[in-house]
């Protein structure tokens, strides 16, 4: 699922490519008019494959014409040398071929000397700022030196990687590898605002004689999360009638009878209404037929996914208020779908998030009571000692996914230089932490369809 997802993307990406092709001066977002996200998105890819191309074919085209008029130098100035130099003259004068310093033979051709490659695959976390912190996507960016730093489709399907390194019931980590941060951020954007769920939006309030505010109850019932499969209903908009498709219902009825203790409302007491709205809605007319708030046409619970799972909060232990002796609360509470962007209550996780793979690099050999001070140093355990024999000792980086970038081991002037700290640019350590309403490998799946379906209507847009 996740991989046809990507190929959608990719699709749509070469879509999108040669349609900017034709129009080079397209600003992607005030034209296809989609979210400023995708504007985003569509505006990295089109300054990550056209823009690049036209500068490359331009840059091309002055080359050869630099070319040409050094092969015309070089050859009217040969032919001068020519005549000035005997047969053997000639045989004998060294061949110097090299015109720069990548003309060399042991320098290698078409790909980038060890610190270039350092500093466009690595962020350098030094002691009071990273640096090199952006991705180099101008294809030409390396020209000077002959290497091609165009984007290579087959080389991103080949080198893209899902792994999936815990999963539990709410919460989900994986490493996305060979992929650039924009995406990966289009994702956590996803998850936290755009895959719907079902939330409380309307509490009808018979009675509440509690001390806690009508409307301060019905904003923490809102943020209940409801452990019902948004995808199994509709979205209720202003003109449709609540029905059995777009609503769920919620009863609440309890009080604290007189001489009794203070007790706790836990939203366990949140009682699911299959069969819609139990409230009589008031009527002006005194012989009009009493209709309640919802049209619902059958019980949710026919429905088998309900049958055998009941509709009802993710968590039973949410308290929602307190009531005292002779307090009570009568209310109706409709949860209907949403999304994140429109208000938090309907988000599916607590949160979504990424870093990027820590690697710690020693640059030198650290031995003896230097080894044992930068183990002291580090609070997260990333060093271990290794024993060279002779009671010699030696640091080593045995966890540098645990770093969390505190620093320490590169406080004081010694040590900066010793440890490099960096961070791997295209290998992200994603976090899924769900609220509970679907499994956080559901929802990475959703984002995947949610980011296809945009990729679709550029593609719709655009052909
Ligand atoms: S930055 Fe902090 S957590 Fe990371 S290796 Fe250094 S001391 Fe350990």
């Amino acid at each position: 699922m996740v991989h046809t997802g990507f190929n959608i993307i990719i699709k749509a990406l070469f879509l999108f490519r040669a349609f900017a092709r034709q129009n080079p001066d397209l600003n992607p977002s005030s034209v296809v008019g989609f979210s400023p996200f995708l504007g985003a998105l569509l505006a990295t890819i089109h300054y990550c494959l056209v823009a690049p191309k036209f500068r490359r074919e331009s840059n091309d085209s002055i080359d050869q014409i630099q070319e040409a008029t050094m092969s015309e130098e070089e050859s009217s100035s040969n032919s001068g040398s020519d005549e000035s130099m005997s047969e053997d003259e000639r045989r004998e004068a060294p061949k110097n071929d090299f015109s720069s310093i990548w003309d060399l033979p042991d320098v290698p051709k078409g790909q980038l000397p060890p610190h270039l490659t350092r500093q466009k695959t690595r962020v350098f976390c030094k002691a009071d700022a990273p640096t090199h912190t952006d991705n180099v996507q101008y294809s030409g960016a390396y020209a000077s030196i002959g290497v091609d730093n165009s984007l290579q489709i087959d080389f991103f399907r080949k080198n893209f990687r899902v792994e999936v390194i815990k999963l539990d019931k709410d919460v989900m980590e994986f490493d996305m590898i060979g992929i650039d941060a924009a995406i990966a951020n289009a994702f956590r954007r996803i998850l936290i605002s755009e895959v719907p769920t079902m939330a409380i939006e309307k509490v009808l309030i018979a009675n509440n004689t509690s001390l806690v505010q009508d409307e301060v109850l019905a904003h923490r019932l809102g943020l209940i999360p409801i452990s019902a499969d948004p995808r199994l209903f509709e979205y209720l908009s202003a003109n449709d009638t609540p029905n059995e498709k777009n609503t769920i219902v919620f009863k609440l009825h309890v009080h604290c009878k007189r001489g009794e203790p203070r007790r706790s409302v836990y939203s366990e007491e949140l009682q699911w209404l299959p069969n819609g709205s139990g409230f009589a809605k008031e009527s002006e007319r005194s012989d009009a037929k009493s209709s309640t708030y919802t049209s619902f046409n059958c019980s949710q619970d026919s429905v088998p996914e309900f049958s055998n799972n009941p509709i009802r909060p993710t968590d039973d232990k949410i308290i929602l208020a307190k009531l005292g002796p002779g307090q009570e609360i009568e209310l109706e509470a409709h949860a209907v779908k949403g999304m994140g962007k429109a208000h938090a209550k309907w988000s599916p996780v607590g949160t979504a998030w990424y870093r990027m793979l820590p690697e710690v690099v020693l640059e030198e050999n650290v031995v003896g009571e230097d080894a044992e001070e930068l183990k002291r140093k580090c609070p997260v355990n990333v060093f271990d000692i290794e024993d060279m024999g002779n009671g010699k000792k030696r640091a080593t980086v045995a966890r540098p996914r645990a770093c969390t970038l505190c620093r320490e081991c590169i406080r004081g002037e010694k040590w900066e230089k010793r440890v490099s700290l960096l961070r791997v640019k295209d290998h992200f350590i994603f976090t899924i932490e769900s609220t509970g309403q679907l499994p956080p490998e559901v929802l990475f799946t959703e984002a995947v369809k949610i980011l296809e379906d945009k990729c679709q209507r550029v593609i719709d847009e655009l052909s």
